[in-house]
């Protein structure tokens, strides 16, 4: 503990209070996406109504305009953030000098001055002492910030449609040219969305394989298959390493190994899908589209495909969806017996999920052993 600042003078107090509301500035725009001339148009009291769409979820809405490609002085529009987003806006306006409703919350703005200061001032001794990660040096615009959340969004099931409606892509399909021109920036968005996706799985597999060399075993219908193929690697591995004694195995060769399976894993919402057989998957057969080349992960029943892990990750939601499904039955009346059925089925699966990542993630009988 140390306290947040030492002593300032007065010009260095003023100095701060810009510093503060250019990170909250970088809050807003890496977690919402939003253009500058977005950011520009937010007012004081842009925050909206707090909505709870479903019991337990908190929808946070701002209220900004949309200029690029609307008629001139732009289109009121809202869009919809993070809690974090919304608590950097109540910060910054705190931090206004003149926090009347309706006035320009940040007004115009070099966002590249502003970010260099922000980065002068977390790399200085003020910053440091703090603790903060220092940020390197290179150039951060607000189109590099949108274009990271874009891709980090599309690369997530259904991401790519729901970069599209969060970042207003459909406003501007027209004037970017994102659906008349082939090879044109949806073109491109995708193809740079498909290689994030090939090296975030490589990781992921790698990552997989790692705990698996540490005892720490995958859970679910499809875990026997993928523990298998890993003792498989580490074979090869074993073997390749006896005949060449000398030869340190490194991540890249085991990577090459890994290639092929990483090629067929696709994130289900709390689980792995290893789409290697589409004859042996749920999804497609309970559609009865058993010919798809690709899973059908909105209708995954990860619990119950054989080509579906669970993993230590995946554990906070099956025990968040535990103990949500417990306080809805909880609220349910005596009378509602067919959806009491349906929700402790609900609580058992999951349960049930929960206790096999336990069990297949300690490690205490193996090191017992
Ligand atoms: S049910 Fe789930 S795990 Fe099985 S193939 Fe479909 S998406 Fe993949």
């Amino acid at each position: 503990m140390l306290p947040w600042t030492p002593p300032l003078h007065r010009l260095q107090v003023v100095a701060l209070v810009g510093i503060v509301p250019t990170a909250a500035m970088i809050v807003l725009a890496t977690a919402s996406g939003m253009r500058a001339s977005q950011l520009m148009e937010l007012r004081i009291g842009c925050r909206l109504p707090l909505e709870e769409p479903v019991p337990g979820f908190t929808r946070y809405r701002i209220a900004s305009k949309i200029v690029k490609g609307q008629p001139l002085g732009g289109t009121d529009d809202e869009w919809v953030v993070i809690e974090p987003v919304h608590r950097s806006i109540e910060l910054a306006e705190q931090l206004h000098e003149a926090p009347e409703n309706g006035a320009l919350l940040f007004g115009r703005f070099s966002f590249t001055v502003r970010y260099r200061w922000f980065r002068n001032w977390v790399n200085s001794q003020a910053g440091q002492r703090l603790g903060l990660a220092p940020i390197r040096e290179g150039p951060v615009n607000l189109r590099m910030l949108r274009r990271s959340l874009a891709l980090d969004m599309a690369y997530r099931p259904g991401g790519v449609l729901a970069t599209k409606i969060h970042l207003k892509h459909i406003a501007v399909a027209t004037t970017e040219g994102y659906s008349s021109r082939p090879g044109g920036a949806q073109a491109e968005l995708l193809a740079e969305v498909n290689k994030h996706e090939s090296e975030r799985n490589l990781r992921l597999v790698l990552e997989e394989f790692r705990n698996y060399q540490e005892g720490i075993l995958p859970a679910g219908p499809g875990a026997r298959s993928l523990t298998e193929f890993f003792a498989g690697i580490d074979a090869q591995l074993d073997v390749a390493s006896a005949a060449a004694p000398k030869t340190q195995r490194n991540d890249r060769d085991v990577l090459n190994l890994l290639t092929k399976r990483a090629q067929v894993l696709h994130l289900g919402p709390a689980n792995y899908c290893w789409f290697s057989d589409p004859s042996r998957a749920l999804c497609l057969k309970l559609a009865g589209t058993l010919a798809a080349d690709r899973p059908l992960i909105g209708m995954c029943d990860s619990a119950r495909c054989p080509q579906a892990t669970h993993h230590p990750g995946h554990r906070p939601l099956w025990a968040e969806h535990a103990d949500r499904t417990k306080v809805f039955i909880g609220q349910l009346g005596t009378t509602r017996k067919t959806e009491r059925i349906r929700l402790q089925a609900d609580l058992d699966r999951a349960l049930r999920v929960v206790t096999e990542i336990d069990a297949a993630s300690d490690t205490t009988n193996e090191e017992s052993s």
